[in-house]
């Protein structure tokens, strides 16, 4: 009874919002988790900024469209979902995530939602539920599921330390000498390995 649990955005596909400033050309939607902590200040400014330059769903949507998962991730999609359960714990919103979700295989997602106005501005967003990465990995525990987590941001870490093992995969410097206990992979083999170890190590 084992559940893996997936970060999307830099372990499965590329930033999203990176991509959005480079289609853009709007340098200031480039920070993500990485370089802002904070969540709420994080969308805050970016919602303020696609405002100021006029840019709305649809905008954004047409960005997303020309996005591919990162190289390998179907595959090593598939390959998870054949051995584990596997549920995607993401902090992007489901209205951004779908073309890419499509092209990994629909594999179970629990992320948050947009509200757009009529005319498609994207007026807010909702979260779900906060720190919910690190909940939905308590309440698989309290459903008798043993789960090993991975990701490779600031938004991970509680998820990671919350589950019976964590992994971070392709992780910016300042995340791997802050958390030193998360063994780090680069690649998908070393990662399913590391899954592998994560679940035999914590039997
Ligand atoms: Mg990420």
């Amino acid at each position: 009874m084992q559940i893996v649990c997936l970060d999307l955005e830099g372990v499965l596909i590329p930033e999203i919002w990176v991509n959005v400033a480079e289609l853009t050309g709007i340098e200031a939607l480039r920070a993500t988790t990485r370089d802002v902590p904070d969540y709420d200040e994080l969308m805050g400014r970016r919602l303020s900024i696609l405002d100021q330059h006029g840019l709305g769903m649809h905008d954004i949507q047409d960005v997303i469209a020309r996005l591919r998962p990162l190289g390998g991730a179907p595959d090593f999609v598939e390959r998870i979902r054949s051995r584990y359960q596997l549920v995607v714990l993401s902090d992007t919103f489901y209205e951004f995530a779908r073309p890419l979700m499509r092209q990994l295989g629909w594999p179970t997602l629990f992320c948050h939602s947009l509200e757009v106005d009529a005319d498609g501005r994207i007026s807010d967003y909702r979260l779900r539920l906060a720190d919910h990465k690190r909940a939905a990995v308590a309440a698989f525990h309290g459903l008798n599921f043993r789960t090993v987590a991975a990701g490779d941001s600031y938004n991970d870490t509680a998820m990671l330390a919350e589950a019976d093992a964590g992994v971070l995969f392709r992780p910016p410097r300042n995340v791997i000498e802050e958390f030193p206990q998360f063994p780090v992979t680069r690649e998908y083999s070393e990662l399913e390995d590391a899954i592998e170890q994560g679940f035999t190590r914590t039997r």
